[in-house]
């Protein structure tokens, strides 16, 4: 028999073991040290670092909250600034690719926006963050390790033969098999989902789309789709490629992304029921399918397939997970847990959520804290924000071409993401269960109106005629969405964030209706609004708070009166999962134990 450390009684300990080192793994390692130094962390990942540059994983473009979440948070804008790029926010072509560039409807930003976010190169990024742990007191980065199985020590549970409170995890490295014990352990194993498939939580997701995608190392310019100039002139500037340019048709997007060093990413994702997944799981394959739904890309980025790094295919990327969170001490992160769709590059924010929620029970506990309720209370959180973040993708692709409706709806999804998401978490409040206790009415009144708006969409898109027509929207010339981005560039004062959602909330209730009407004007058939909502919204204002949208789409010319609620048709019924979790998630008994346990911290 071979003998290893363990074997000899050499079993190591540390406070918290993190299962994976990857951008969930080694970004919370840093963030746990930052916040308590002395704590003793290792990581234990399975590939070799440094990794190579490009290549190595996906997910390189990232939205407001992971942007602060790296800059503020973990301290790393000095990286950003340095080895990655400024991206010049999301950008999108509708129409299908069968019409050049120039008549396809953009939506994008015409100058940086005020909240900066980046393109990076996860090679690059998880090379520097496991260098950054090596140098770090108290932290320890094991690659090439693989973690083999953990005992999780619980009140129900008790492996014989560790410690009353530890964990004991077993991982296979050069020289055999090592033994670590650890109060928390983490799994941000990736898909390999450690904790996931050992306490069987898994759970399908209904979203069934796939994705293929690659890189290539010469850079594939979008701006050089065309040569007209009024189509390449017309937002000013020459920042396009620095955007995530998504081309838009039925049933699926493709993104290009720019990344560091010349490299060039590009994906394509798409509903399987429109766009079998056979026919792009291969290079060559992808490289027709380009041709045969987006000639004016295939022939630009042509060339660069001698360049090619990589090829990646997912078949049914996203999935969902029934807890992430334990009063036990053990948590996951990242997708490890669950995952949602690319579209909107969402998978490094819930990185940025998971992990800040992690560090807070990790914190509490550390201080003697009782954290069976807010574990509770966190893990509903952090589903409840999936399940209803994924109502912006399910059964969603088959508009995914419409020129006319997509940017509306693109429009209401950041005006939710940066009054509710971003700017709880960019001001600190999605670890104050006060704040989230007290916010309970209108996270409810959000998913009433967001389920709402997601089936308004799916339908409309469905009857309303595409007419692509070929504008440029800036999106920032609605005024809303102008002030919503700037506001997460500023803190906003503790005693400010409960009447700011408040108010965000009923102007959002405003937009639903405005734009509930402005649908079922031309199809009555469409969902009314739910009749909550009517009281709930803001007075009318002098003009309809998209109406720059509805104006440049084409659907009013003058400034309509969208002052009238529309409660005429049947309403829509709407499965209140979300609201269901977080009230029962900050009710009850975890309500009166969040409240108990703060009433004694704060005294
Ligand atoms: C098509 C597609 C496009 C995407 N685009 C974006 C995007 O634009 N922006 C964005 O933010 N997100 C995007 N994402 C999501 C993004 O890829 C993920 O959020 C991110 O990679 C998750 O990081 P992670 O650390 O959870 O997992 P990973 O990066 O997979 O890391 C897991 C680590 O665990 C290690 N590991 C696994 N098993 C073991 C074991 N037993 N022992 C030790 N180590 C182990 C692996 O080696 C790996 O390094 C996209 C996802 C997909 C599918």
């Amino acid at each position: 028999m071979r003998h290893t450390e363990a074997d000899h009684g050499l079993v190591k300990r540390t406070d918290v073991a993190i299962i994976g080192g990857g951008l969930a793994g080694l970004c919370l390692a840093r963030q746990l040290h930052g916040r308590m130094p002395d704590l003793k962390i290792t990581v234990i990942e399975g590939q070799k670092h440094p990794l190579p540059d490009a290549g190595v994983k996906v997910g390189e473009s990232t939205i407001e909250i992971a942007a602060h979440y790296f800059r503020e948070i973990l301290g790393l804008g000095a990286h950003f600034r340095d080895s990655q790029l400024p991206k010049f926010a999301l950008r999108f072509y509708f129409g299908g690719g069968a019409q050049p560039i120039e008549k396809r409807t953009e939506l994008g930003v015409s100058d940086f926006p005020p909240f900066p976010t980046y393109q990076l190169d996860r090679g690059i990024f998880e090379s520097f963050l496991s260098a950054e742990a090596v140098k770090t007191p108290n932290c320890e980065f094991i690659d090439m390790a693989r973690v083999q199985s953990v005992s999780v020590c619980s009140d129900a549970v008790r492996d014989a033969e560790v410690g009353r409170d530890d964990h004991r995890i077993r991982y296979l490295r050069v020289g055999g098999t090592f033994v670590l014990d650890c109060r928390w352990v983490v799994d941000t194993s990736g898909r390999a989902g450690v904790l996931k498939k050992k306490f069987g939580l898994g759970k399908p997701s209904d979203h069934g789309a796939n994705a293929v995608w690659w890189r290539v190392s010469s850079r594939v310019d979008i701006r050089d789709i065309t040569d007209d100039p009024s189509w390449r002139n017309r937002i000013g500037g020459e920042n396009r490629w620095l955007s995530t340019n998504h081309l838009m048709g039925d049933g699926y997007w493709v993104w290009v992304i720019p990344l560091p060093k010349n490299v060039t990413s590009i994906g394509i994702v798409a509903d399987g029921n429109r766009q079998p997944f056979d026919e792009m799981g291969t290079p060559e394959r992808a490289r027709q399918w380009l041709f045969k739904n987006e000639p004016e890309l295939a022939a630009l980025a042509d060339p660069t397939w001698d360049k090619l790094i990589d090829f990646r295919r997912l078949r049914h990327f996203s999935h969902d997970c029934v807890k992430v969170f334990s009063k036990d001490r053990w948590a996951i992160s990242g997708i490890a847990g669950a995952f949602l769709d690319p579209f909107y590059s969402p998978g490094s924010d819930y990185i940025a959520f998971s992990n800040t929620l992690i560090t807070e029970l990790v914190e509490r506990d550390r201080r003697g804290e009782n954290i069976a309720a807010a574990a509770k209370a966190f893990d509903g959180l952090y589903l409840s924000f999936f399940e209803n973040n994924l109502k912006a993708y399910t059964d969603l692709y088959p508009i995914f071409g419409n020129g006319r409706v997509m940017p509306i709806k693109i429009a209401w999804d950041y005006g939710l993401y940066w009054s509710l998401f971003a700017f709880l978490f960019i001001n600190g409040a999605m670890t104050d269960e006060r704040m989230l206790v007290r916010l309970r009415k209108e996270l409810s009144l959000m998913v009433v109106l967001n389920t709402h708006m997601q089936a308004l969409f799916r339908q409309w898109g469905l009857l309303q005629p595409e007419n692509g027509g070929g504008n440029y929207i800036a999106q920032y010339d609605v005024e809303w969405l102008l002030r919503l981005n700037q506001a997460l560039t500023r803190q906003t004062p503790k005693d400010l964030i409960y009447p700011t959602v408040q108010r965000n909330m009923k102007r959002l209730a405003r937009v639903a209706a405005e734009t509930t009407l402005l649908a079922r004007r031309e199809f009555p058939q469409l969902p009314s609004l739910p009749p909550r909502i009517q009281s709930e919204m803001e007075p009318a204002g002098d003009e309809p708070v998209l109406l720059r949208l509805y104006q440049a789409l084409g659907f009013v010319k003058e400034t309509p009166d969208f002052a009238e609620a529309d409660s005429t048709a049947p309403t829509l019924s709407a499965p209140n999962s979300w609201a269901t979790i977080v009230e029962s998630s900050f009710s009850g008994d975890a309500q009166s134990s969040l409240s108990a346990s703060l009433a004694t911290a704060t005294t």
